[in-house]
């Protein structure tokens, strides 16, 4: 899985990061040192799901948006599910 990630011009780390580090969490979203934490006992299917996840949490922090978490996790796993319905990640991506 990617280690970086850049969300609105700023490049933030992905850690893959052992279980008993997360105190049960998934994922973490740390905006004051731009890192994302990814359990790393998940399988890596899971591990794509709650790194979009974390990425809608880095933006909406970004942008000072307050958000419910069940509507963060709504909203994500939607988006997500859309993406790869559609492919979309390599469609949107394409030059031309
Ligand atoms: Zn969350």
């Amino acid at each position: 899985m990617v280690k970086k990630v850049r969300i609105l011009g700023i490049d933030w780390s992905i850690k893959h990061t052992p279980t008993e580090d997360m105190s049960d969490n998934f994922g973490e979203c740390h905006p004051g040192s731009h890192t994302i934490r990814i359990n790393e006992i998940l399988p890596e299917s899971q591990q794509r799901a709650v790194l979009f996840h974390e990425i809608i949490e880095a933006v909406l922090n970004e942008l000072e948006i307050e958000m419910a978490h069940k509507d963060v996790t709504a909203l994500s796993a939607v988006l997500y599910a859309v993406i790869q319905d559609n492919a979309l990640a390599t469609t949107l991506t394409k030059e031309n």
